[in-house]
């Protein structure tokens, strides 16, 4: 009898320490900083340590792919025409060819000597006139980048700028870290690009905020696990001449900064890179050309904000949306 009262005595207490660490809250532990031309804002449950690893992979990342600094992989390859790369960054360079293809050129790695007239990546911002830019568009063509092995070569005057595709790859490559190091709950903001690693410690979905491209605050939330989550908009980085706004994002076959009617896209996918490179080309497509593109192809899933205020998500969003702030519905794009 006594025995029995003990071993039950032992099997509450295992039952209270179980039920205490489960909800137990897990700890998590944040970090801000400034990388990639913008804010970083990491928070992780559990391993903390691996905060430093991630602004250390950051930091690596982009001192192998900026474009302004001198002494990336990237500007070398800029300044000398050829370079041999690490495998990473070549292999980078060609998913980005591709997904230019793919997007029928919205997406233009090749752009940067026309980004560049326009003083975006050095804040020396500027209109170039028209003949200007028709010389400067000679110097783009996604079909005429040359990779061989590591090897990519451009010809004369020809420049490559990652910056549309960056953010994401970095947040492929921290969401392979966070699986090396055993992380289960993590939330990354990389300036417009979210990673929404695992679920939140309680098992639920996160809920990530759209910012309002037209005014303070969230357009809508967005509940998921397990993706990249990534806006482009005009909003993000414009400057304004003679009463007319110009945005970072060029339509390559103007050489004009984007004015469609859109406000912002944002691409929700498991793949950052590609989310990235989306979100840029289909904010250069428009809301027509980008819905299409979305029919047509798939794996992925977007909220349109268009600047008459029309908030648009595609299907596979109609559950996982919540308009908030100025917004109170929202239009479902069907397939
Ligand atoms: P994102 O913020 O990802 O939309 O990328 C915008 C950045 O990519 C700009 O700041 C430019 O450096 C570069 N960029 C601008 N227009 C394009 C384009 N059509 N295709 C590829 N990169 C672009
Ligand atoms: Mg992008």
């Amino acid at each position: 009898m006594r025995v029995g009262l003990r071993a039950f005595s032992l099997f509450l207490a295992l039952v209270f320490a179980l039920a205490f660490a489960c909800c137990a809250p897990v700890k998590n532990s944040h970090s801000t900083f400034l990388a990639m031309d913008t804010v970083m804002d990491l928070t992780v449950y559990g391993d903390a340590g691996v905060l430093e690893s991630a602004e250390e992979l950051i930091r690596s990342l982009e001192g192998e792919l900026s474009v302004t600094d001198e002494n990336s992989a990237v500007a070398r390859l800029n300044a000398t025409g050829r370079a041999e790369l690490s495998p990473e960054t070549a292999a980078l360079i060609r998913t980005a060819l591709a997904l230019g293809e793919k997007t029928g050129g919205a997406l233009d790695i090749t752009l940067y000597p026309v980004v560049r007239a326009w003083g975006f990546t050095t804040g020396e911002y500027r209109v170039p006139s028209d003949s200007e830019l028709a010389s400067l568009l000679e110097l783009t063509g996604i079909s005429r980048v040359e990779t061989g092995g590591c090897t990519v070569t451009l010809p004369d005057g020809m420049m490559l700028d990652l910056g549309a595709v960056a953010k994401g790859y970095a947040a492929d490559r921290l969401s392979a870290l966070l699986c090396e190091r055993g992380v289960k709950s993590a939330v990354f903001n990389l300036g417009g690009n979210v990673l929404a690693y695992g679920h939140k410690p309680n098992g639920e979905d996160w809920r990530i905020g759209i910012n309002d491209p037209l005014g303070e605050g969230n357009a809508c939330i967005i509940r998921c696990h397990d993706r990249a989550i990534v806006t482009s908009g005009g909003y993000q980085r414009f400057f304004e001449q003679d009463g007319t706004r110009y945005c970072h994002i060029i339509d390559p076959s103007t050489g004009y900064p984007v004015n469609n009617g859109l406000a912002s896209v944002t691409v929700i996918s498991e793949n950052g890179t590609e989310a990235d490179a989306l979100s840029t080309a289909l904010y250069v497509m428009g809301y027509e050309r980008a819905v299409e593109f979305w029919r047509e192809n798939g794996g992925f899933e977007a909220v349109f904000i268009t600047i008459d205020g029309a908030l648009t998500v595609t299907e596979g969003l109609e559950s996982a949306c919540s308009p908030a702030g100025n917004y109170s519905e929202f239009s479902v794009a069907k397939r």
